[in-house]
């Protein structure tokens, strides 16, 4: 049985003051439950902080983004040491806004994707396809693309640390929502490539987390198609209320 686990991505919202007040609601909300594991991302800036007051709870921590180099002149980019020093287990990389507003491209995902794992964070790797690339039939293509650009030269034994975020960017931010059979088609697609390019084992138990405008009033049907482990949580993450009916609706 493949645990889920609900993370939150905070972008760039939320002060110092207005992240303590979040991330201690969502504390403080929890219900014991090990079936779901729970991750929040804020900004670099508010990371420090939210450890301390998740560190002794069952929230982990996760960063939205890293660089892959080490140390040096990469002014305004942060390492995984860095992240590591502040308490961060997870990073997000190949969001769709990194690919898109960034320019990010497969290789430099590729890049940040293994120092994130070489350096013993886990990750939290995003693929989704454009409505063009949908409405032209090639949302399959897309992904695999994706997916063996942002994996290439990384082996099975790393695939434990690796979540698989699915987010079509036609439905992030716009309230457009894959329908659950949309997204397990893609989730199994996801497996099954997997399976192709490593084995049974590491594909079955491969978390795949669904992104793209999950809401408490679709969580609950999104998370109970058979491919789709958990979510990542744009918009309804920063309303403590909201992302807590999202975790619930994981248990
Ligand atoms: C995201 O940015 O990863 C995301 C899924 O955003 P939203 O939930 O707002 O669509």
């Amino acid at each position: 049985m493949r645990k889920k686990v609900i993370a939150g991505n905070w972008k760039m919202n939320l002060n110092l003051s207005d992240s303590i007040k979040l991330v201690s609601q969502i504390k403080n909300g929890l219900s014991e439950n090990d079936n779901v594991d729970v991750i929040v991302c804020p900004p670099f800036t508010s990371l420090e902080t939210v450890y301390t007051l998740v560190k002794d709870s069952p929230v982990k921590l996760g960063a939205q983004n890293v660089h892959f180099e080490k140390s040096g002149a990469f002014t305004g980019e942060i390492s995984t040491e860095m992240l590591k020093s502040v308490g961060c287990e997870y990073a997000i990389v190949g969001h769709s806004e990194r690919r898109t507003i960034f320019n990010e491209s497969d290789e430099t995902i590729n890049k940040k994707n293994k120092a994130v794992l070489t350096d013993g964070l886990k990750l939290i790797f995003c693929v989704g396809e454009t409505l063009d690339e949908r409405e032209k039939g090639i949302t399959q293509k897309v992904i695999e693309t994706q997916i063996k650009g942002g994996l290439a030269g990384i082996n099975e034994n790393d695939l434990k640390n690796i979540i698989i975020a699915y987010e079509p960017v036609w439905a992030i931010g716009t309230g457009k929502t894959a329908s659950p059979e949309q997204a397990q088609e893609i989730h199994k697609f996801i497996r099954s490539l997997i399976e192709k390019l490593y084995s049974a084992s590491a594909s079955n138990d491969l978390v795949i987390q669904y992104g793209g405008s999950v809401k408490p009033n679709n969580a609950v049907e999104l998370l109970s198609q058979e491919d789709i482990d958990g979510a990542l949580v744009g918009g309804a993450c920063l309303d403590s209320a909201s992302f807590l009916e999202i975790i619930k609706a994981a248990y």
